[in-house]
């Protein structure tokens, strides 16, 4: 611990400073404390950029988008869809109509259980998720499973928190009719090979689906490349604003899926006798949409961009190692999940006390970490815990913040011990 406080951001690998003027709320005092902002994974803060995107939306081009012929709403539409390109080429879709707005990771599972598995499945079929799915992951299936009479089926892991790739190869059958699968574990950290498990399932003609709610704003996501099915991921979580997030879908599947929700805006023609649903993507976009997070998340896409996904990676992942190192050396604190292959997480537990105590400690001294089971629980009751504490890291934290945390982390160890 005596190397705490030596500044290695002379460094100068990352134009971190610059970047954190990007980003009011971390100017903030907190109890007194600068504020350091370790709970990204939960929601990630906004830069100027976005949060000024939205005001202009709300200051110059409220409309709804559509059905206006006035210019306002035209120029809104222009907007709203533009976010659309943004994203396609953000993620490497082929289609454009690929991209569908939801309100976020959520709904964008829910969309295809309910969908694709209405029409799909049906008794005795199998569909796989792992066992580190965040709960939204697991439910949507649990619930479609409970109409069709379709089986979860849990690809376990082992005690790294790293998927068994022997138990799934296994597990693959001609029952199997789907396979939903984490790509960054929310709770360890762990990056799934996701890109195996999806050549995997092909094999047997299998669809996958992959949650990237805790990828996308970290690693380099091709949907091409990767050959996914379905891919989901909320936009709050990569610098753009909450209820907003995108379902991306191969058109093939699409196209034969259902509307998930009835409404205005989906539909091609209305009778009492029959109605036309409309072509994609707006077939599953019911409803008035919400406008201004779409032209804030297409601000926040643009903002990544500019700084490039790679360098941001890097970055992390030097963060990632010097917390890791640090939190390793602790007598008393254990990191649960330490898979080889990790971004941006690190989830432990501290002898003799709770995660909440930790978490209100922390919080005195300004950091703000996670507590609890992280929308996870069973991945606690796989490691026999009942919470963990959780950092998570963005682009804009610095060694300096780590260093924070780590004097904030030993004060509670003596506390405790
Ligand atoms: N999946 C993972 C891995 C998550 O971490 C989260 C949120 O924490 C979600 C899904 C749900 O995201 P949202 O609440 O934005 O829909």
């Amino acid at each position: 611990m005596e190397n705490l406080f030596i500044d290695i951001s002379e460094k100068k690998v990352f134009e971190v400073e610059k970047i954190r003027k990007d980003f009011p709320i971390l100017s903030r005092l907190i109890h007194g404390k600068n504020l350091v902002y370790f709970d990204n994974a939960a929601t990630t803060q906004k830069p100027r950029q976005v949060i000024d995107s939205i005001q202009n939306y709300y200051v110059n081009l409220n409309s709804n988008i559509h059905r206006g012929v006035h210019y306002l709403s035209e120029a809104a539409t222009k907007e709203y869809e533009c976010t659309r390109k943004i994203i396609q080429n953000f993620i490497n879709a082929k289609h454009l109509e690929e991209i569908i707005y939801t309100r976020g990771t959520t709904e964008s599972i829910n969309l295809v259980a309910s969908s694709y598995g209405f029409a799909n499945f049906k008794k005795d079929d199998e569909i796989l998720i792992s066992a580190m799915e965040h709960h939204s992951n697991i439910v949507p299936w649990q619930i479609i499973c409970q109409h069709t009479g379709a089986k979860l089926k849990v690809i376990p892991m082992n005690d790294d928190g790293e998927i068994i790739l022997e138990e799934f190869d296994n597990m693959l059958n001609e029952k199997t009719k789907f396979v939903s699968v984490v790509h960054v574990s929310n709770s360890l950290g762990t990056i799934n090979p996701i890109k195996y498990i999806i050549d995997k399932a092909h094999n047997f003609n299998i669809p996958v689906m992959v949650d990237a709610a805790q990828s996308i704003q970290h690693l380099k996501i091709d949907v091409q490349q990767l050959d996914c099915d379905f891919l989901a991921f909320s936009g709050h979580k990569i610098y753009g604003p909450t209820g907003i997030g995108i379902l991306y879908g191969k058109k093939k599947y699409l196209i034969e899926m259902p509307p998930y929700q009835g409404g205005g805006d989906m539909i091609m023609s209305v009778s009492f006798e029959k109605t036309i649903y409309n072509e994609l993507p707006y077939k599953f976009e019911a409803g008035t949409p919400n406008i201004a997070g779409v032209i804030g998340l297409g601000v926040a896409i643009r903002y990544i961009n500019n700084i490039g996904i790679e360098a941001i990676n890097n970055f992390e992942n030097e963060l990632l190692s010097y917390a890791t190192n640090l939190l390793s050396d602790m007598k008393g604190l254990k990191i649960i999940g330490t898979a080889k292959d990790k971004t941006s997480v690190i989830s432990f537990i501290i002898d003799n006390a709770h995660p909440h105590d930790v978490g209100t400690i922390l919080d005195r001294d300004g950091v703000a970490v996670r507590t609890g089971h992280h929308c996870t629980e069973p991945v606690m009751r796989r490691f026999n815990i009942p919470a963990t504490t959780r950092a998570s890291f963005s682009f804009y934290n610095t060694f300096y913040e780590i260093d924070v945390l780590a004097k904030s982390l030993k004060k509670v160890i003596n506390l405790f011990n």
